[in-house]
Parts: C-alpha cells; structure tokens; sequence
C-alpha cells in the first residue's frame, strides 16, 4: 500500500517523500481513513509504530476547511504524560503543517519551565499538545478554552494512568464537548485502559500492533556480569572499544545517572544526565545535543525509556536494571529501531541475576552473558613483564 492510495492530499504526499516516509507503517494504514471517516479509535501500539503521524495527518487533512480559530479556543487538543513527548509530537505537528495551504498553528504546553511565554503563545493556536497538569493551569488562568475542541487525542494514555494523571484526565474531559472525536493511544491494554475505553469512545476502531518479535531480535544483546565496582572501567573500556559515539546509558536511580556522568566526563568522555530532577531547559538541552551527535553520552533514568524517538541509536547500555521487565524491552528498544541494527548491553550484579532471569523469560529472548572472569580480564591492563 502506498501513502497515495491513503486519499492524502498531494501537498502532504510530497512531504512523506522528502521525510523518506517510502510507504504507511501498518498503523498507519489501518488508522489513517478511520481518522480521515471521523471515527473514534483505540489503537494499542508502542513508540516506534508509527503512531504520532497516524493521527498527525489525517487530523491535518481534516483541519482543512475549517475556520482556524482567532482567539483562545483550541481545535484538537492532544493529552501526553511527559514533556518530552509534548515536544516529540508538536513537531511532527508542525513539521506537516508547514506544507498545508492554510495557516494551523501548533503549541505545546509542558510544567517545568514558567508559565507566562506560554500563556502568551496560546493565541489562534489549532492544535495544543498538552501534558494534562499545566493545561489545567492555563485554563484556570482563561489562557485557553477548550469548550470548542473537536478532535481529542490521548498519547501513551497507560502512562498517563500510571504517572497518576486520572484526576487531572477526568477534570479535562468534563471541559471538552460531548460531540467530537476520541482518538486513544495506548502500550498496553490494561483495565484501566478498558475503563477509559468505555467511558471515552465511541464504537471504536480498534488497532493492534503487535511488537515484532523481530524487533527485539534485531538488537544483539550481551550481558556482563560484574561486580559494582567494575561497572566504571567496564563502562569505559566499551565505550572506547567499540567506538561508540552516541550511547544512552540507562540508570535506575537520579543519583547514579549524576555519578555515572560525572565519572564519565572526569575520565574525558564526554557526558551529560537526564532525570526528573534536572530544569526542563537542562533537559531540552542535553537531548537536543544528544540527537544531534553533540554529546557522546546520555545518561538517563526511565523517564526517557518511553516515548522518545531518537533515530538510528546504536548503544544501549543498561548500567542498572530497570524493575519492570517492560522498562526493559522499551530500554532496549531505543535502540535497532526503524531496522537499523542495534547493540544493547547490560551489567548484571549478582544481586540482579535472578531479576535479570525473569526478564529474559518475559523478552523470550535469552542473552550471552560473558562471565565475571572474562569481565576482569577485559578490564585489567596487560600487567608489563
Ligand atoms: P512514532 O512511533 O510515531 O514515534 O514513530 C517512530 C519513528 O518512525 C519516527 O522517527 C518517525 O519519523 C518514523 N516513521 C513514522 N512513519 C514512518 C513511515 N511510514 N516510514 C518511515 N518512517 C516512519
């Protein structure tokens, strides 16, 4: 199937050609027409599906011939759980609402940096992308209506339940009009997910994606058992040795992330941490660097395991198991996306090997562990005879 064959409008068509977007994610087929026919949709698919530009397009398409709107009244407003994922889909917004003949001006709204410049870029915005605490801080402040929202979207909606946003969703979903259209995303299909269902849609299409299994196995995993104090010089020994000069290492808590960056950059590679903890503008700007191939290492905690498209990564370390074995698989899965190979290694303690056991039942994937002897040879210089 072609994009053409999609009923996408040409303008639209040659900006997939210019993105390499060579023909539609299977999300992307099944969802473009229903969203194009104003149905509402339940579509269970992970980051790397496709997801974003199967709303993102055909929302654009049936923006057209609207009247955009001349004061603080939003269009579609489209819910998200970080950040970073207000800004991920904003773009993709704007990027094909550069080419659209007609003027729809996108805006995300995000916590952590001041309200005020936002408060006054909410005039004639179409389309709001929106994480669901700040919007209701600018609503109380009349910075934005919502009473005329025809198109409504909620992006990674399990995490948004998980992050606790069911009040702040629920006091959203009572300001917005009855009549208009659902369109729910979501990684799982959990009972919560099953109760937002109920209460949101309307005789939905519903779209599954699978993960693939070969997208887990596209990714050449090894694991290293270690012990805590060889998690350094064996960090560094990789990280030289293979030349790696882009790798997100994972971490699982703020402080190690801040150690793990400072020994880094104090043994002369370069790197930066990312975390809950750190200023947003921080945040914005060590990813910015890190997408670009300014900055060698990130080091992040979950917080960037989900949502967060950075193409052609090729190194994932894991520094520290996450607790869920589905924080796993999306670790993982930052990197041999969109079939581009991936390495992805894990430093397994003892005290993680059990856990580690569990998550490679759960992955169905076993992983060459290379064991602690090996390890300290790797990370012993030749001793000089
Ligand atoms: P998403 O799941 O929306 O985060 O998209 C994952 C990645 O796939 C992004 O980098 C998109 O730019 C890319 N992408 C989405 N659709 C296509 C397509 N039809 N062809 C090629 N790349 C795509």
């Amino acid at each position: 199937m072609s994009f053409s064959s999609l009923e996408l409008p040409k303008y639209l068509l040659k900006a997939l050609e210019a993105e390499n977007y060579a023909k539609p994610y299977p999300i992307q087929e099944m969802a473009i027409p229903a969203v194009l026919a104003k149905k509402d949709i339940l579509g269970i698919a992970q980051t790397g599906s496709g997801k974003t530009a199967s709303y993102v397009l055909p929302i654009l398409v049936n923006l057209d011939g609207i009247e955009t709107p001349s004061d603080l009244h939003v269009s579609t407003l489209v819910l998200v759980p970080t950040r970073e994922l207000a800004i991920q889909v904003a773009d993709v917004f704007t990027k094909f609402a550069d080419v659209m003949p007609y003027r729809c001006k996108t805006m995300a709204i995000y916590g952590g940096v001041a309200a005020d410049s936002q408060m006054y870029g909410l005039r004639d915005v179409s389309i709001l992308v929106a994480t669901p605490g700040r919007l209701l801080d600018l609503v109380e402040s009349n910075s934005v209506e919502l009473s005329a929202v025809s198109t409504l979207v909620l992006d990674e909606a399990d995490k948004m339940l998980n992050l606790g946003f069911k009040e702040e969703m629920d006091e959203i979903l009572s300001l917005l009009p009855e009549k208009r259209q659902n369109l729910l995303f979501s990684a799982t299909l959990s009972p919560h997910i099953e109760n937002v269902r109920n209460v949101l849609l309307n005789d939905p299409l519903v779209i599954k994606i699978e993960e693939k299994e070969d997208d887990i196995q596209l990714i050449n995993q090894t694991a290293y058992s270690v012990e805590d104090e060889q998690k350094g010089p064996l960090l560094r020994y990789l990280i030289r040795e293979k030349r790696m000069d882009q790798v997100l290492i994972f971490t699982s808590t703020v402080h190690s992330a801040n150690m793990v960056a400072q020994k880094l950059n104090q043994n002369h590679i370069d790197a930066d941490a990312i975390h809950g903890k750190r200023t947003q503008k921080d945040r914005m700007a060590a990813l910015r660097d890190f997408k670009k191939g300014r900055l060698r290492v990130l080091v992040a905690t979950d917080l960037l395991s989900r949502g967060i498209d950075i193409q052609f990564l090729p190194f994932v370390i894991n520094y520290e198991l996450p607790r869920s074995p589905k924080d796993f698989v999306h670790r993982i899965g930052r990197t041999g996306r969109a079939e581009n190979p991936g390495e992805a290694l894990s430093f397994i303690s003892e005290d993680a090997e059990h856990h580690f056991k569990v998550i490679q039942k759960k992955m169905k994937k076993f992983v060459d562990m290379i064991d602690n002897e090996e390890v300290s040879k790797l990370i012993t210089p030749p001793s000089k005879k």
